[in-house]
């Protein structure tokens, strides 16, 4: 099998904001791979270093190793016992990538979709919450005003990065009492800073806080602190055992972080087994990874709105899988989907 390893830089419209901090560059990288009877599957490796503690430099090492393993491997057993032990490295946005381009080559192969493959009875539309990512009230106010008039029910401000009462009054008073508002503090707070600020800002009307603290046990004790609002884990959803034993509602789950689409399938059957809620969201993905995420969650069924409203964060390039009244559609076609690599490379259409 050979596999293609093509790096992108691309750029986001406005600096995005969160409690990591900021970024408008967005380096992504796109894999391609083809196996001996010339079928071609396509990933993406989408790192956040401040997310995900992984680096570009990092996952791009990964994938050469990954592409110098099946170069040589002929098919069968021992390439899926190569892989499987390459996985185990867990560079997780880079077996990420190997995973969706595999899926999508296998998918492809069979002429079916992504969904289809992994059991869903149908591809519905999935629902999906804006992302607020404005550092000051009057950016934040105008960005739920668009979420509103889009139709959205569900939309998300990053918390953390200061005036956080100010900027959750400005867009409570334009969303009004029907559109729920979920916060994001990406573990900016100490648990007394969380404890403090959720117990203040949940009049305004909170659906749930995501990564309000670093930390299974920190999270736990913000948790029974603060009843009144409903907890996710994010970033924390990768620390060991975090699956396996409730601290809070809800987990957060996403392909980049957890190995693609067979990583996602697997942390939310176990999230579930613990009594969690679960969800996805993206770590501003391009389409491919946008579309792993669709493809998995028509097959898991997500117990609340997912994050993946976020390719109109990308500057320059259209977006391919655009929300409508608050759902984007699986893309149609094979594999992930028909003209997904277009975004990445024109000739890839
Ligand atoms: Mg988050």
């Amino acid at each position: 099998m050979n596999v293609h390893i093509d790096s992108l830089r691309t750029r986001l419209s406005a600096p995005f904001f969160a409690g990591w901090g900021s970024i408008q560059d967005r380096p992504l990288v796109l894999v391609r791979v083809e196996d001996f009877d010339g079928h071609v599957g396509l990933g993406e490796a989408a790192p956040l270093p401040g997310y995900h503690g992984v680096g570009g430099d990092d996952v791009l090492e990964a994938l050469e190793a990954c592409r110098t393993m099946l170069a040589r491997a002929s098919p069968g057993p021992a390439t899926a016992h190569a892989l499987a032990e390459w996985r185990r490295l867990a560079v997780m946005p880079a077996v990420a990538a190997v995973d969706m381009a595999i899926c999508d080559l296998e998918s492809r192969r069979l002429g079916q979709p992504v969904w289809r493959r992994l059991g869903a009875g149908a591809a519905e539309p999935l629902e999906v919450n804006y992302t607020i990512a404005a550092s000051d009230r009057a950016s934040a106010a105008a960005e739920a005003s668009a979420a509103r008039t889009a139709g959205f029910g569900c939309v998300k401000v990053k918390v953390g990065i200061g005036d956080d009462a100010g900027r959750l009054a400005a867009v409570r008073a334009v969303l009004g009492p029907d559109v729920a508002i979920r916060l994001d503090a990406n573990g900016a707070w100490s648990v007394d800073e969380a404890v403090a600020s959720l117990r203040s800002l949940a009049p305004v009307g909170i659906e749930l806080c995501e990564e309000p603290v670093r930390g299974l046990e920190q999270t736990r004790q913000v948790a029974t602190a603060v009843p009144e609002v409903a907890l996710a884990l994010d970033e924390t959803a990768s620390a060991a055992g975090a699956l396996e034993e409730r601290v809070c509602q809800a987990v957060c789950l996403k392909v980049a972080g957890c190995g693609g689409i067979t990583g996602v399938l697997d942390g939310a059957r176990r999230a579930r087994s613990a009594g969690y809620e679960v969800y996805l969201a993206s770590t501003l993905d391009g389409p491919l990874g946008i579309a792993a995420a669709l493809h998995a969650a028509a097959a898991l069924q997500p117990d609340r709105p997912c994050g993946l409203a976020t390719l109109g964060l990308f500057a320059d390039r259209e977006d391919p899988l655009p929300p409508r009244a608050g759902r984007i559609e699986i893309p149609s076609g094979p594999g992930l989907g028909d003209g997904l690599g277009g975004w990445y490379r024109p000739e890839l259409v």
